[in-house]
C-alpha cells in the first residue's frame, strides 16, 4: 500500500494530481468544479426579499419568499444548484418555483437548467433567450471567454419586451428592460413592497461598467441604463447589484452614472484632439477613478477605456463626432 508520510510529499502528490487534471479538463470545467463547494450566505434586505451570495462576491441572487413559492432573481453557476436550494432553505420551507434571469452571462444563468428540472419557470428578456441559441456563449471578461452552449431546457419559457409583472406572494414584481447596457437583454427587477432593486450587472460595484459588446452592450445604454434605475429609486431604495457585498441607495448610483459621465467626458475632449487610442490611454482619463474602481481583475482601464474611446468615435473622421 502506497501511504504518504510527510506534509511535502503530499503536497508534492497534489502537485502531481493537479497536473495530471490539467492534462485532461479545461480551465473552464476545473474552475466549473471548484465551484461546486462553495457554500453560500443568505441574508435578508427587506420585506420578503433576501439576498444570496457567494464567499467573496460575484452574481448576487435575490429572493422573494412567501406561500406562493420562491422567486428568484438569476442562478449562479451549474455546480452551485444544491447551494443555492440549501441557502434558500434556511429561510423558507417552499420550494424554488420561478427565476428571473437579469441577462445572459454564464454566472447568472448557469443553474438554469437545474432549476428548470426542479419545475422552476424560467423568465427573461426576449433579447437573452436568443442568445441561449448561439453556438458558444461569450463572456466578457478577461478579454473574452467562450462557454459551451447551455443545454435546451435552460432556456426561459415566459419572455418579456418592455416589461412585465409577476404577481407572487402579496408582491407585484416588476421585470423592466434597461437600455442595452451590460448586454442588450439587460432587465431590472423591482419588488415595490419591499421597496428592492435589483439591477443585474448594469450595476457593480467591483470596478468600471461592464460593457458587453459582444452580446450588445453599450456606453450609450450603460448611461440611458443608470438614468433609469435613478428615476426608478426613491431615496430609501435598497439596490441589489449584480456584483459586489454591499447594499447600496439610490445616491451610489448617482454617484457611479456620474463617474461614467467624467470618464466619457475626458475620453471624448481626447479625442477631438486627434489622440489615437495609445495616446488616450497614456493621458489616464480614469485616474481620478482607478483606486475605487479597479478592484476586479477581469474588467480594469485596459477592457474599459476602448470600449468608451471606439463607441465615442475614436480613430474616426473628426467631423463625425
Ligand atoms: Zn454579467
Amino acid at each position: 500500500m502506497f501511504i504518504i508520510k510527510t506534509r511535502a510529499a503530499t503536497w508534492a502528490a497534489a502537485a502531481g494530481f493537479a497536473t495530471l487534471l490539467l492534462a485532461f479538463a479545461s480551465p473552464l470545467s476545473l474552475a466549473q468544479a471548484a465551484l461546486g463547494n462553495v457554500a453560500l450566505t443568505i441574508s435578508p434586505v427587506a420585506g420578503n426579499v433576501y439576498m444570496i451570495q457567494r464567499p467573496g462576491g460575484g452574481g448576487n441572487i435575490g429572493a422573494l419568499i412567501g406561500d406562493d413559492g420562491v422567486l428568484l432573481v438569476d442562478s449562479l453557476f451549474a455546480p452551485m444548484t444544491d447551494a443555492l436550494v440549501s441557502a434558500v432553505a434556511e429561510v423558507t420551507e417552499q420550494p424554488i418555483k420561478f427565476l428571473i434571469n437579469t441577462h445572459i452571462h454564464i454566472d447568472h444563468v448557469g443553474g438554469n437548467a437545474n432549476l428548470a428540472e426542479k419545475g422552476v419557470l424560467i423568465f427573461s428578456h426576449e433579447n437573452t433567450r436568443k442568445r441561449f441559441f448561439d453556438e458558444r456563449g461569450r463572456f466578457p471578461r478577461n478579454g473574452g471567454t467562450f462557454v459551451p452552449q447551455e443545454p435546451e431546457s435552460a432556456r426561459p419559457v415566459v419572455t418579456f419586451n418592455e416589461q412585465m409583472t409577476v404577481h407572487v406572494n402579496g408582491e407585484d414584481v416588476q421585470v423592466l428592460f434597461a437600455p442595452p447596457a451590460h448586454t442588450d437583454g439587460d432587465a431590472f427587477v423591482y419588488f415595490p413592497s419591499a421597496d428592492v432593486l435589483h439591477l443585474g450587472d448594469v450595476y457593480r460595484t467591483t470596478s468600471y461598467p461592464i460593457i458587453d459588446r459582444y452580446n450588445g452592450g453599450t456606453l450609450r445604454g450603460t448611461l440611458a441604463a443608470l438614468d433609469k434605475a435613478i428615476d426608478l429609486a426613491g431615496p430609501a431604495t435598497k439596490i441589489i447589484p449584480g456584483h459586489g457585498l454591499e447594499i447600496m441607495r439610490r445616491a451610489d448610483l448617482i454617484e457611479f452614472r456620474d463617474m461614467v459621465l467624467t470618464i466619457e467626458a475626458n475620453v471624448l475632449a481626447l479625442i477631438r484632439e486627434e489622440k489615437k487610442l495609445a495616446e488616450v490611454m497614456e493621458a489616464r482619463p480614469t485616474a481620478e477613478f482607478d483606486a475605487k474602481w479597479t478592484n476586479d481583475p477581469g474588467w480594469g482601464v485596459d477592457d474599459f477605456v476602448p470600449v468608451v474611446y471606439y463607441e465615442l468615435g475614436g480613430s474616426g473622421r473628426l467631423q463625425d463626432r
